[in-house]
């Protein structure tokens, strides 16, 4: 508790926070991680099923695991962390999100400043006009996949494959943050995918103070991190901002 009183300082102190999020704040909303015991790497290898080329080359098979996952997400909803930063954005505490996450979770709970570094699978791009469409439910009723209006290719879900670059945009925009808050909020990534896992580096060597909040450690934990929560984020988030009101 003491810990948690002196983040909430902190902020007040500072403000200028950037909560840097992974799959972990989702997990109460009802999307597993994929690495985890019932994840979808269980069950769908990785290299098959989630790189750009196995997409181009059999789209159809891919559209297999797409659709599973579009169900889970359509279905979860904010969790109370999701909630509580959205919470610290209308405090002006919380200046942006930037998110690996794809579920669009942070748009829903009514976060404003959201850097999707990695894409949302709320939206459909085609692969070759780059056209975009929304990712609705009847999407689902389509097979063997949907196509482009434009040029008939197969339509992938607007994230980022094996294979793929990042966004130009989302990079460029979460760099600057990244280099300029005065606290950073990490929240349940495991820290290992790159380049996003860059991110908390650049703040801690501008000097911002380092928070995280993870059910386990991470190489951030050790090596960067000033205040380590041990849990989910969905108990210690609600906490300060209850502290901060
Ligand atoms: P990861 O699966 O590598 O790590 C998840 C981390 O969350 C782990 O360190 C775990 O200990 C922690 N965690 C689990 N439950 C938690 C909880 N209740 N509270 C706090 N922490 C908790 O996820 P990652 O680091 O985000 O990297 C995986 C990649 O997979 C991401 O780039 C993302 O695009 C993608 N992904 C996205 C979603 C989603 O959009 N919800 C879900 C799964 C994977």
């Amino acid at each position: 508790m003491e810990d948690i009183k002196r983040v909430a300082e902190i902020i007040k102190e500072r403000g200028n926070v950037v909560a840097f999020t992974g799959a972990g704040i989702s997990v109460e909303s009802g999307i597993p991680t994929f690495r985890g015991a019932q994840g979808l790497w269980e069950r769908y290898d990785p290299d098959e099923y989630a790189h750009i080329s196995s997409f181009l080359r059999n789209p159809e098979k891919v559209w297999m695991m797409l659709r599973e996952m579009a169900q889970v997400i359509f279905q979860a909803k904010p969790s109370p962390a999701h909630e509580a930063l959205s919470e610290l954005e209308k405090m002006g505490y919380l200046r942006a999100v930037i998110t690996q996450n794809v579920d669009g979770l942070h748009h829903l709970a009514g976060n404003k400043n959201v850097i999707e570094y990695h894409g949302n699978h709320r939206w459909l791009v085609c692969p070759s006009c780059r056209e975009k469409t929304p990712f609705t439910q009847d999407v689902l009723g389509i097979y063997p996949y949907p196509r482009c209006e434009r040029c008939e290719r197969a339509l992938k879900p607007d994230v980022v494959f094996f294979g793929e670059n990042i966004p130009f945009d989302a990079m460029i925009r979460a760099n600057e943050e990244a280099k300029s808050c005065k606290v950073m909020i990490i929240i349940g990534t495991s820290g290992v995918v790159y380049p996003a896992a860059e991110i908390p580096y650049i703040s801690k060597s501008q000097g911002a103070v380092i928070v995280e909040m993870n059910i386990e450690r991470t190489p951030f934990t050790n090596s960067i991190t000033d205040y380590f929560f041990p849990g989910s984020a969905s108990t210690y988030l609600p906490q300060i901002v209850r502290l901060l009101s």
